[in-house]
């Protein structure tokens, strides 16, 4: 019996995780639950999972949960504290990192430090502190799995082959609602019509880093702490279909893809059997049914995002920071109708400007990662601010 944590329980990846438990009552168990504010949903999950402990973002998150009641056996807490009690529960084996954001730093760093298997599915916590992360994770001799479909496919298709015989990770991407628009009309999307994505069903952050492609500039970032491999060995597909859900190719010019249904349960349950496999918790993929497969070049100039995420990768170490602190400042901006969508790769650009010249931008510790970000939030939301006065 695996005894699972789940950081983010209640959102679109944490209610897959819990049907990946339903479909193996017999092999998996669920030991802790955090969530953000989400108090009536934990609820529903603690009665029905009965976890040793739960923890929600806030005080009055938790003081809403205790109202809507909680089994005498469950442990609440709340906050970072909270949130690092269900991470390192002596019950917990593996924990999935889910919660989006970065409020999840800390935590997951703490559950590598108390040896616990990670199950990652929150991108910015590599792209924030991949560094930091990957040296732990190798200190404590703790496996990090990809929950990440794109990552996901990579690790499988790698299936612990040697380094030298890699030449290059080939990430796919669904190019998002937009990949057909020309850029006159980019300046017209709605948020809703950003958050309308073609294949798969997620959170609104991640959505809209779809349509720009800035989620995908992200997973290079991402691909690149996990496998140890650099920026000019990590390449992108646009592939609209995302059944292919990610490449390897050796160094013998053999390409290797992995292929599923676009279901997030598939690589949470992978993470979970490691290094087992199981039976699907849904029907198979058929091929004949999917229709024809296609591939094509990212359109950089409609989608600089991901173009700024590549020099991100390669500039000062501290800038990915910048990056994903000045793009979730942009996204909310615009989910909340104060930027037009194609501004979002300005205010990322200028405040990526400003932190290649800011002095000591290489944070060597949580702190400095803390401190750059808040840094790059802060420049962000000027940036925002001088093109909506434009
Ligand atoms: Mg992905």
């Amino acid at each position: 019996m695996k005894h699972i944590a789940i950081l983010g329980s209640t959102g679109s990846i944490g209610r897959s995780a819990l049907a990946v438990v339903d479909a193996h009552p017999d092999r998996l168990a669920v030991a802790g639950l955090a969530a953000g504010a989400n108090a009536e949903r934990l609820a529903a999950q603690a009665e029905r999972y009965r976890p040793a402990v739960v923890s929600l973002a806030s005080a009055d998150a938790l003081a809403a949960l205790r109202r809507h009641g909680l089994p005498e056996t469950v442990a609440a807490g709340c906050g970072a504290e909270g949130l690092t009690a269900v991470a390192t529960h002596p019950a917990v084996d593996v924990v999935l990192c889910a919660s989006s954001g970065t409020a999840a730093l800390e935590a997951a760093l703490a559950a590598i430090d108390a040896g616990k298997t990670i199950a990652l599915a929150n991108k910015e916590v590599l792209v924030m502190a991949g560094d930091l992360m990957m040296a732990a994770a190798r200190r404590r001799g703790v496996p990090i799995l990809p929950v990440d479909s794109e990552h996901n496919a990579i690790h499988q298709c790698l299936d612990r082959r040697p380094p030298a015989e890699v030449a290059r990770l080939l990430l796919t991407a669904s190019g998002g609602p937009f990949r057909e628009w020309p850029a006159a009309r980019l300046r017209t999307v709605t948020p809703e019509e950003a958050l309308r994505h073609p294949t798969w069903s997620m959170g609104p952050k991640i959505t809209v880093d779809s349509a720009t492609l800035m989620n995908k500039g992200l997973e290079v970032i991402e691909a690149r702490w996990l496998f140890d491999v650099p920026a000019d060995r990590i390449d992108v597909v646009v592939h609209p279909q995302s059944i292919v859900h990610s490449l390897v190719e050796l160094r013998d010019g053999s390409l290797l893809a992995q292929l599923g249904a676009t279901d997030m349960r598939l690589p949470i349950q992978y993470a979970f059997s490691y290094p087992e496999r199981w039976e699907a918790p849904l029907p198979g993929l058929d091929l004949a049914r999917c229709g024809p497969l296609a591939f094509e070049e990212p359109a950089h100039d409609r989608f600089p995002c991901l173009g700024l995420a590549y020099r991100a990768l390669r500039g000062e170490p501290g800038l990915p920071v910048v990056l994903n602190a000045a793009n979730e400042v942009a996204v909310a901006a615009f989910l909340e109708g104060r930027l037009a969508f194609p501004a979002i790769p300005a205010v990322i650009e200028e405040v990526l400007d400003a932190g290649a010249a800011r002095p000591a931008a290489v944070p060597d510790s949580l702190a400095g990662v803390r401190e750059l970000d808040r840094w790059a939030r802060e420049r962000g939301a000027t940036a925002v601010a001088g093109i909506q006065s434009m």
